[in-house]
Order: structure tokens, then C-alpha cells, then sequence
């Protein structure tokens, strides 16, 4: 979990590769098969509804998996972490841990501003971060008292620092 530019893909890809686990980001699955109504507020930097992004993940678990899974970007709200610790609850997945990549706005603007993705536009940056505030962080205080693993990772170092230390806890 992380701001929009904290870098989770990145270190999503890299713990991946290191621990030779799938990786997934709601994200990336859906930049490549949404609708244009789903893309349009994509590029607004919105939140997407709830039961489509817990379809969606549903679905993609469904699959057989014979690896372990990275998931990048979710859950991003209440009804989606409440969604995952009932599916904990009932044996359906287990969790690892949940790494939270922290970095301030100020840091991740910069990346952001290099990185050139079509919702990385002011407006839509500016939009994450609110969604970001309003709807996500106050998620992990929620993962937290149902008993997960929360990792707080400092997100603002180099990305191979930033490795270090989520590899310190997830590589055995
Ligand atoms: P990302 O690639 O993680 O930066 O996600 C890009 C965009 O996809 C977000 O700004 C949202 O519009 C949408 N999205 C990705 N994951 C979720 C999620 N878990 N819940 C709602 N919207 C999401």
C-alpha cells in the first residue's frame, strides 16, 4: 500500500522477481481490459467503484495459482478491506503482510512528474492524494486491529534501499 509514486509497483515487481511470487496490480489489470467510462475516470484519478475492482480481484484469485501473489493497489477502501478479512476469515486466502510504502506528497510529485502517465496530470494527482487521504490511509488503522501484518516502510530513499528494507521482512 502506498500514495500514488511511493512506489509499489516498483518494489511490487522487485519482491516478486526475488521471491518468485506473481505480481497483480488492479491498477495495470485495469489500464489493460476497462471500458472507456472506467478509463475516463481513471484518468480523473478516481476511486473506481468498490464492487467492480472486488470483482475483479475476486475473478483474478479465483484462477488456480500455483505461486504466491504480490497485490499491488488493493485494498484502497473500507469495503474493500472489509471484503479481504472476510475472505481471511472464512480460509479462502492468507496474508503474508502488508507492506505500507511511505512517502510525502512533496517526494512522490517529483517521480510522478517524470514517470508521465496519462492520469499523471495535476488535477488527477491531485485527486489521489485526496482519495488517497480520505479513503485509503484511514484503512490501515482498520488491517491493523484485524490482526494483519503492517510493515511501515520508508518510501522516500532510493529504490534499492527501499528494496533492503522491504526484503528485510519478506525474504526469509
Ligand atoms: P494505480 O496503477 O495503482 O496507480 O491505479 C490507477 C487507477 O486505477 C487509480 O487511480 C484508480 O482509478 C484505479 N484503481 C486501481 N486500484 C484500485 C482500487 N483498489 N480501488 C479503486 N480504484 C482503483
Amino acid at each position: 500500500m502506498g500514495i500514488a509514486g511511493a512506489g509499489k509497483s516498483v518494489q511490487g515487481k522487485l519482491l516478486a522477481k526475488t521471491l518468485d511470487y506473481d505480481w497483480m496490480s488492479t491498477g495495470e489489470l485495469l489500464r489493460s481490459q476497462a471500458n472507456e467510462s472506467l478509463k475516463k475516470e481513471m484518468l480523473l484519478g478516481k476511486l473506481l467503484d468498490d464492487d467492480q475492482i472486488i470483482n475483479l480481484v475476486e475473478k483474478y484469485l479465483a484462477k488456480e495459482h500455483e505461486r504466491p501473489i504480490i497485490l499491488d493497489g488493493f485494498p484502497r477502501s473500507l469495503a474493500q478491506a472489509e471484503w479481504l478479512i472476510k475472505e481471511l476469515e472464512k480460509g479462502t486466502i492468507q496474508v503474508e503482510g502488508v507492506a505500507n510504502i511511505i512517502a510525502s506528497e512533496e517526494v512522490v510529485k517529483d517521480r510522478l512528474a517524470s514517470r508521465g502517465r496519462p492520469d499523471d496530470t495535476n488535477k488527477a494527482i491531485n485527486c489521489r492524494f485526496e482519495e488517497y487521504k480520505n479513503t485509503t490511509l484511514p484503512i490501515l488503522e482498520y488491517l491493523r486491529n484485524s490482526h494483519l501484518k503492517v510493515y511501515d516502510i520508508n518510501g522516500e530513499q532510493t529504490v534499492e534501499n527501499v528494496q533492503a528494507q522491504i526484503n528485510s521482512i519478506f525474504v526469509k
